[in-house]
């Protein structure tokens, strides 16, 4: 099994190093990850600067790109093969609900999906790398299992895993969720700067909105390792008629 692995973290990440040695005798296992800290760049593509190549002392390669930016040149050119599967992460922190639109984990996954490979986000739910560990030994785990059943190196699709940061026996059983809600996030911090300018910093995300029975808030909370299949498609199916409706009467 050929492995791709990126993340947002940066290649210097615990979270990356932990899910790289939990994986790396699973097959052949390459990392291409940022040089920088690239959470919340989703889907982000440089197209407007040069990109490059580096190799790390810990035997990774970065670019000094995104998340998506790493998986895309990998696929388009610097491995010269297709990978089975890629995985992104292990992200410091959860990446539920409404955080996947803007999660870069999630986007380099989304990026090895679009590309029509099998792929993986995973993020543990409190930041802070407590339990990394066990959070690795997880992620083993389900992907010995998906290559098992003949899922990786296949048609392509896209999972959301969700990590709860607990010692590996107090992980719970698989739940496969729908994504929460999350609130709008907190206000914007203000603050002066040393030359008297305003500095805005982007407030935190919103606290969960839907944490209803089924959702990935839900059973992490309950303890459970959370697993959402993502797809792409935007388009909001169930409104298209009555937009047709509203749409075609106002131009007649
Ligand atoms: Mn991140």
């Amino acid at each position: 099994m050929n492995i791709l692995i990126c993340n947002d973290d940066g290649y210097q990440a615990p979270g990356l190093v932990a899910l790289y040695e939990a994986l790396k005798d699973l097959g052949h296992v390459e990392v291409v990850a940022p040089e920088q800290n690239n959470s919340a760049k989703s889907n982000a593509l440089t197209l407007h600067s040069p990109l490059y190549v580096y190799q790390g002392l810990n035997g990774f390669r970065y670019v000094n790109g995104t998340p998506a930016d790493c998986v895309h040149i990998a696929l388009t050119g610097l491995l010269g093969y297709k990978p089975d599967l890629v995985v992104s992460g292990i992200n410091d922190g959860a990446n539920m609900g409404d955080d996947t639109i803007y999660s870069g984990t999630v986007g380099a996954a989304m990026e090895g999906y679009l590309f029509g490979i099998p792929a993986i986000a995973f993020s543990q739910v409190e930041k802070g790398w407590a339990h990394l560990d066990a959070a690795a030994v997880t992620a083993r785990t389900l992907i010995q299992q998906l290559s098992q059943d003949g899922l990786t190196g296949a048609s392509p699709w896209l999972l959301n895993v969700n990590i709860p940061s607990r010692p590996l026996d107090q992980i719970k059983d698989v739940r496969v969720t729908r994504l929460g809600r999350r609130h709008a996030a907190e206000r914007v911090i203000t603050q002066v700067n040393p030359r008297g300018q305003t500095m805005y910093w982007i407030g935190s995300a919103g606290r969960a909105k839907d944490d209803s029975d089924g959702t990935d808030f839900h059973a992490t909370f309950q303890g459970h390792l959370s697993v959402t299949p993502l797809h792409v498609d935007l388009t909001e199916h169930a409104e298209l008629s009555a937009w047709d409706q509203r749409l075609t009467k106002a131009v007649e």
